[in-house]
């Protein structure tokens, strides 16, 4: 089916088709959607009764619950995260019609770069964190196995499964793409099917982003719904099975948060909301360090970019007090030169106009308010432009009273700053003030400080971390290549505590987590390997030995490629004796001569060793040579070992033996081969543990490469 190209009435895509409006139908509420430079209306979206819309929200819930929730549990991890690559590369490849839409909502180019590419690029990150960090399963375990008996019979793990509902997003106006991809990526990988609501003055590019995801036609049925202008009652037919991610105003987050799905039915509810971040002048960065040029570079960008229609942007710059006029002298002349305010696509545009009309009056009303409650505009302060835009000047505010409430309680959601002096005299030299102020704001996503004295930077990171979701560290060693104050990345959290709504999203795959249920399994080793596919220690093994093999009733699990093995596939060694000659040897040969390995004496008066022990190194390389299987076959290399532990020493006199058993196997899905994890375990002629660990090696699905090596 070919989807409409977007007009004027703006479609929703439920349950895997285009549904169109019908402006004329009773109960129909149309909003205009405006150029955010031309006031020119650009698309109508329209909501009301289903007859007006063309679909009901639970129709659209029960096909996520139904037919995304098996389309997509029919795939495992790593095929999800795949599909969220080639999405991205689909996307990577027509951004053109994105710009377009986007343009028209004020955003420059610059400005789609943050929304567009970082939406894509979130896309690509989440693709290969999921390949690389999570098995290829659907049956996630978290943490290591608790044994709950003496005897190990009666073990425990917690483990992660998707949610069996919906993954519905309410979304803020400002990132209609990233906003939208940075939460369908997690859920997807988790299994989760999406709904979308973006907001509705910027849907036009969410619409055409969905557009084409459909249109790749990469998407499982089911896994994506957009809702474009409507979809308020979502929240109503969502309950404990579904999970809401919100972005947008604190009063929504408060409006939502209190609703019967959140209160009574158990629906999960994340939120992030506005916040007042601040921007930190250290004392110690005095107007002819570089760092005050970095300082200045991080307020010129969080105004400038998206005219401040970032959630991340400064409101709040801190600075010595008596540096307060500096920083507002040498901001406001960079911003008067640099930047100019006009139509995305004027030649020579550097900052765009705010989203629409209503935006531009609420930045003017929230920058009277700060006016009001004490604050001098020493920038701007109002509308500028053509009167039909949207446009506002960049606004730097500075106030008498650092703690004056409103400044720590009133975002102004465009190019507006309010610089704030903190009193340097102190002896402190004013750092727990600086503290203070920046944790006023009650929570923030994000704050910056800019410092080269790294003892102040450990004091107000302890000061102020516990009230923001994202600390970042600015000096001469890193403005260069510092992502940015106001830029969220997909490997770390983004999310802060208190006003900022106390929501966590991204941070790789700690993002994939709120769409799964973690639960504690107990039971057998034997359950626990067949819940979690991993083998569990004292679980069922298939074991051959060295003699098994050399009689031809046993294959050495290394002979076996991924077709073949099986979790449980088992090698018990044979013993190997540890001598004080090939101890001393090893020292030599390594130059590893630590007194425990080459001087009796001081070596028994250790309190963890008997006398003279073998290197732990030593061990593992016999390990090795002990379950090595050296013809060439399905194993290809060895690429590591995890969670080494050394338990008991071993002296000269003692025996180890190795057994090693295919503890995880995870195919990978773009390659012919995948990974096995063996389980490790070198005991001695006691049966005590010696050294634990886990060997990493790479298999190939089929035994191809060397299937007949050596027959001619
Ligand atoms: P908003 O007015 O709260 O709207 C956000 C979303 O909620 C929109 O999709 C809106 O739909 C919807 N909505 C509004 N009232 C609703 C209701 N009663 N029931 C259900 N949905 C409702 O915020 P905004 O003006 O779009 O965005 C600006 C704010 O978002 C700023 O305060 C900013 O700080 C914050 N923000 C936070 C983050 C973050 O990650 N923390 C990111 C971006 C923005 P309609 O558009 O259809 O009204």
């Amino acid at each position: 089916m070919t989807a409409p190209t977007i007009t004027r009435t703006l479609p929703s895509y439920i349950a895997d088709r285009w549904v169109t409006p019908d402006p004329a139908a009773d109960g129909a509420k149309i909003t205009e959607i405006t150029d955010a430079s031309t006031g020119e209306v650009t698309a109508h979206a329209v909501s009301g009764s289903a007859a007006a819309t063309g679909f009901s929200t639970t129709d659209a819930i029960a096909h996520a619950r139904t037919v995304g929730q098996r389309s997509l549990s029919q795939l495992t991890t790593h095929e999800r995260a795949l599909i969220l690559k080639n999405l991205a590369l689909y996307l990577n490849e027509r951004r053109d019609s994105l710009y377009e839409l986007s343009f028209a909502t004020g955003t420059t180019s610059r400005d789609n770069l943050i929304d567009i590419d970082g939406g894509i690029g979130t896309l690509f990150a989440f693709s290969s964190k999921g390949r690389r960090e999570m098995p290829n399963a659907n049956v996630i375990p978290d943490g290591p196995v608790e044994v709950l008996s003496k005897d190990g019979s009666f073990v425990a793990r917690h483990v992660w499964t998707a949610i069996t509902g919906v993954a519905a997003q309410i979304n803020a106006f400002n990132f209609p793409v990233w906003g939208m991809l940075e939460k369908f990526a997690p859920a997807f990988i988790a299994g989760v099917p999406s709904i979308v609501k973006p907001a509705t003055q910027t849907s036009p590019v969410a619409v055409e982003c969905v557009r084409l995801m459909a249109e790749s036609g990469l998407l499982p049925a089911g896994s994506l719904q957009i809702i474009a202008g409507a979809g308020r009652d979502l929240i109503d037919h969502l309950d404990e099975r579904d999970h809401l991610a919100f972005t947008g105003s604190a009063d929504t987050a408060r409006h939502l948060r209190s609703s019967d799905a959140v209160q009574v039915d158990g629906l999960r509810f994340s939120a992030e909301a506005d916040s007042l971040n601040a921007a930190i002048l250290a004392p110690d960065a005095t107007p002819d360090t570089p760092e005050f040029d970095a300082y200045i570079r991080v307020l010129f960008g969080e105004i400038s970019a998206k005219a401040g229609q970032k959630c991340t942007a400064v409101r709040r710059a801190i600075v010595p007090a008596a540096r307060v006029n500096a920083v507002v002298e040498e901001l406001s002349a960079k911003l008067d030169d640099k930047v100019v305010v006009g139509d995305p696509r004027t030649k020579g545009t550097t900052m765009g106009p705010l989203v629409s009309k209503d935006q531009q009056r609420d930045v003017a009303a929230a920058v009277q308010s700060l006016v009001d409650a004490g604050a001098t505009i020493r920038l701007g302060g109002g509308p500028v432009g053509e009167e039909a835009g949207a446009f506002f000047a960049p606004t730097v505010l500075t106030v008498d009273d650092p703690r004056t409430p409103a400044v720590h309680d009133t975002e102004a959601f465009g190019p507006v700053v309010t610089v704030l002096g903190y009193d340097d005299t102190a002896a402190d030299k004013g750092i727990s003030e600086a503290v203070e102020l920046a944790n006023l704001g009650r929570g923030s996503l994000v704050a910056s400080l800019v410092t080269h004295d790294m003892d102040t930077a450990a004091t107000v990171a302890k000061g102020i971390a516990a009230m923001h979701g994202r600390l970042h560290l600015v000096d001469r060693d890193d403005a260069k290549t510092s992502t940015g104050h106001g830029s969220p990345l997909p490997v770390l959290v983004h999310g802060g505590p208190g006003r900022a709504g106390g929501g966590e999203e991204l941070g790789g795959v700690r993002g994939v987590h709120p769409f799964m249920q973690r639960t504690a399994v107990q039971g057998s080793p034997d359950h626990l390997t067949a819940v979690t596919g991993e083998w569990v220690r004292g679980a069922a093994t298939r074991t051959v030995t060295r003699a098994d093999i050399e009689a031809g009733t046993g294959v050495h699990p290394f002979r076996k490629s991924l077709a073949e093995l099986r979790i449980g596939d088992q090698l018990v060694s044979e013993p190997r004796e540890v001598t004080l000659e090939e101890i001393q040897v090893f020292a030599d040969s390594t130059g590893d001569t630590f007194y425990a390995h080459t001087d009796e004496a001081a070596a028994t008066a250790n309190p963890f060793f008997p006398r003279r022990v073998a290197h732990g190194y030593l061990l593992v390389s016999w390990a090795a040579g002990l379950f090595v299987e050296p013809a060439p076959g399905p194993v290809l290399a060895n690429y590591g070992l995890e969670n080494l532990r050394f338990i008991t020493p071993a002296t000269y006199g003692d025996t180890i033996r190795v057994t090693l058993t295919a503890k995880r196997i995870t195919p990978r899905v773009t390659d012919d081969y995948g990974e096995v994890c063996w389980d490790t375990l070198l005991t001695n002629q006691n049966d005590e543990i010696v050294a634990t660990y886990d060997v990493l090696t790479l298999v190939e699905k089929e035994n191809t490469t060397y299937a007949n090596w050596g027959a001619e």
